[in-house]
């Protein structure tokens, strides 16, 4: 069956140059990539700022910006989506939302964000184990492995983080379910160890419990051959009957609708149909 306009989707992504420093481009060139590409609906998702300064990455240190201007700058980030929202609503839906980190003293800053600005949705996504980074680079990785006790450690805190994170904000959108194996070359097996399966079925189950959608995150295709997440953990999503919608993680004009197509083949194939479930 050919990909159709109204099966083209992302619920993950929108960083842009001008919001995240890891991103480039203005967010409405994002946008019109989006519209340009056939896209009908396409969720924003700016990472959140960070709780203190404690929490800065590199680049932004480097840029001059600390916890305080990154939070004014999410403020613009999410006044710019609205006004884009509504000068774009004949050609694409646009839901507005943003990403969320699980720093310590996360769970009140998100409400104090959810709170202040208001959202469409959020997804929920763990880039931190024990508030240390993992996935900014493979030095991280190393770190966070080191502190946890050993990889299989680093996989079981995740996944326990995971589930506190879901509990605690109940986000619309679960982010990259398995980003923990980013920097892992043997992720397959490591996944398929008693302690970390168990976790991830019980994550799955409190998905479903609760209704939320699952993020098929398109970005690791290009790395690993396969989405966040893999292909045996979709499948387990498909028998308990989760929502999954594609994710690009666009972070550029270059990567918007990146393996969307490749991504919605891999969905159909896996048995799941592209009438997608939406946060609104
Ligand atoms: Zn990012
Ligand atoms: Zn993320």
């Amino acid at each position: 069956m050919p990909i159709r306009k109204t099966d083209l989707i992302s619920l993950h992504g929108g960083h842009s140059g001008e919001f995240c420093c890891h991103g480039s481009d203005r967010l409405e060139d994002l946008v019109r990539a989006y519209v340009e590409q056939g896209f009908r609906r396409v969720g924003l998702t700016e990472h959140m700022p960070p709780v203190s300064d404690r929490f800065l990455y590199p680049d932004e240190i480097e840029a001059g910006l600390d916890a305080a201007a990154l939070y004014r700058r999410f403020a613009r980030y999410i006044s710019t989506a609205r006004v884009l929202q509504k000068k774009y609503s004949s050609r694409i839906t646009i839901y507005v939302g943003f990403e969320t980190e699980t720093c310590r003293g996360y769970q009140e800053f998100v409400r104090k964000l959810l709170d202040e600005f208001r959202p469409d949705y959020i997804v929920g996504s763990v880039h931190h184990v024990d508030d240390t980074p993992f996935d900014y680079s493979p030095e991280d990785y190393t770190r966070a492995a080191r502190q946890a006790g050993g990889i299989d450690e680093l996989y079981c805190r995740y996944f326990d983080l995971q589930l506190e994170m879901i509990n605690s904000l109940r986000p619309a959108v679960v982010g990259h379910l398995d980003l923990i194996r980013i920097h892992d070359p043997g992720y397959r097996d490591r996944l398929k160890r008693p302690e970390v399966e168990s976790r991830v079925h019980r994550n799955l189950e409190r998905i479903r419990r609760l209704d939320l959608i699952m993020d098929c995150d398109l970005r690791a295709l290009d790395a690993q051959g396969e989405p966040y997440p893999c292909r045996s953990i979709l499948l387990q999503a498909r028998e308990l009957g989760i929502a999954v919608v594609p994710g690009d993680d666009s972070h550029s004009v270059d990567t918007v609708g990146r393996n969307i197509k490749t991504g919605i083949k891999l969905l159909r194939e896996l048995g799941f149909n592209t009438s997608w479930k939406v946060p609104l």
